[in-house]
């Protein structure tokens, strides 16, 4: 059998193209990681030729006993990594990413057309949760569910929980949701569960971006006071691209959660798991319940402490005034100028981030801010001395995109851009790659 560089040399050197790229960038989306030669090995292994549609023990087709020892094995890790007894939770460790893993959710324990509240995209919220425009429907979520969402108190840049109490009270959703997408603070998960004990919801936590600190115990514990808790498995936890879903084994609201969830993953939206996935995300869960890991998410927060204190130095307004996570937004709008630009300028210079909304923006195309993370980076060995430099490298991206708009307007603004994607351009010289 031939390797990859015999078999097919156009995509082995697109790959180490990117390779490249990774390796030479500094890595500053917050939903991004570096995962480890471990679990890319169980990923790239022969796991990836099995059907095993079913559970553990529980299988439509033959020759699964590995693959049942190794899903047993990887649920008993993901209890054990977020510190949960088996008695009390369980877990299905199938789903194939985030996005599947909250559908799967709300077809478990929603009819159509329920109602559900999630924080709101524009103000940090995922897709997942049910954005919807005022003219569009734009989540499979909130096209077949309705859909209200809450926001933030955008004078402190918190989730406005009082007004989430006031909206539940007359909405009276069937489900809360809490987690984000591009929100530096913790949730006040007390407050949320009294909301949703109020209007008889169940409280689901969506902690994608955080699980990698849940786990390591550095922001406070969802599982505390949820009902269910969903995540990403490649985000700040570090593992191979997947989803999770976490329940508990006693029924709610009525409803055996164990085995509602498990038949929404499958039959009810997927079909064979993805065995090579499971293996990578075992790997990652072993490496979750140790003293290096956790000294890793108190570095990422660190960090991120370190370049919000910096931004902060040289003027900048975050959102919320700072982070107690692994990742700031910062509003450049009193600056005069959008997160597209200074992400494209910022770009060019291999520092790579992501333009985002900041509450009150009118334009999710061109928004006001920029959304900053730690957790990739910190993997690659920075400490607060780097990124109290970081801090400085976008700063300079920053004042190259404000004379930027002072040299030119309007559609001349286009050329300068190309001018700075030239060789010519003085910031880097690795444009020409
Ligand atoms: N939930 C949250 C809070 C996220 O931030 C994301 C992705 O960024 C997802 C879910 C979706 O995950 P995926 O892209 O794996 O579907």
């Amino acid at each position: 059998d031939r390797g990859l560089n015999e078999a097919d040399p156009d995509v082995r050197a697109i790959i180490n193209k990117e390779k490249e790229r990774q390796f030479k960038s500094l890595e500053l989306i917050a939903s991004e990681n570096f995962t480890s030669r471990a679990v890319m090995e169980a990923v790239g292994s022969c796991l990836t030729n099995k059907y095993s549609e079913g559970l553990p023990g529980k299988r439509y087709y033959g020759g699964n006993e590995y693959i049942d020892e190794l899903e047993t094995l990887c649920q008993k890790r993901a209890l054990a990594a977020f510190h949960l007894g088996e008695n009390e939770w369980g877990v299905n460790v199938q789903p194939l990413s985030g996005s599947p893993a909250n559908f799967e959710v709300y077809t478990a324990i929603l009819n159509p057309h329920d109602r559900i509240m999630g924080l709101d995209l524009p103000h940090g919220g995922h897709l997942s949760h049910g954005f919807m425009t005022p003219k569009r429907r734009v989540s499979g979520t909130s096209i077949y569910f309705e859909s209200m969402p809450y926001r933030l108190d955008e004078s402190t840049g918190l989730v406005d929980y009082d007004m989430l109490e006031k909206t539940a009270t007359l909405f009276r959703p069937k489900l809360i949701i809490a987690g984000a997408s591009a929100y530096p603070r913790d949730f006040d998960y007390p407050r949320m569960r009294k909301i949703t004990d109020a209007v008889g919801a169940f409280l689901m936590m969506d902690m994608a971006h955080i699980s990698g600190l849940v786990a390591a115990s550095v922001v406070a514990d969802p599982f505390e006071y949820c009902d269910i808790v969903t995540t990403t498995t490649h985000k700040s936890l570090r593992g191979p691209r997947g989803g999770m879903i976490f329940f508990k084994k006693d029924p709610v609201l009525g409803v055996d959660l164990e085995s509602a969830i498990n038949n929404a993953v499958f039959p009810g939206l997927q079909g064979g798991p993805h065995n090579h996935t499971i293996g990578g995300l075992a790997v990652c869960l072993k490496h979750a319940q140790s003293p290096e890991f956790k000294a890793y998410q108190n570095q990422v927060v660190s960090n991120c402490r370190a370049l919000a204190s910096r931004l902060v130095e040289l003027g900048y307004t975050l959102v919320s005034g700072g982070s107690d996570n692994h990742l700031v937004l910062v509003d450049l709008r009193p600056l005069g100028i959008d997160g597209a630009r200074v992400e494209k300028i910022l770009d060019m210079a291999s520092i790579t981030l992501n333009k985002n909304s900041v509450p009150g923006d009118k334009s999710a195309l061109v928004p006001g801010g920029i959304r900053i993370g730690s957790p990739a980076m910190t993997t690659r060995g920075f400490t607060e001395r780097e990124f109290t430099a970081i801090a400085d490298f976008i700063h300079e991206g920053v004042k190259i995109t404000i004379d930027a708009k002072g040299l030119v307007s309007g559609s001349k603004l286009q050329e300068f851009l190309k001018f700075v994607a030239s060789p010519d351009f003085p910031l880097t010289d690795k444009v020409s790659d």
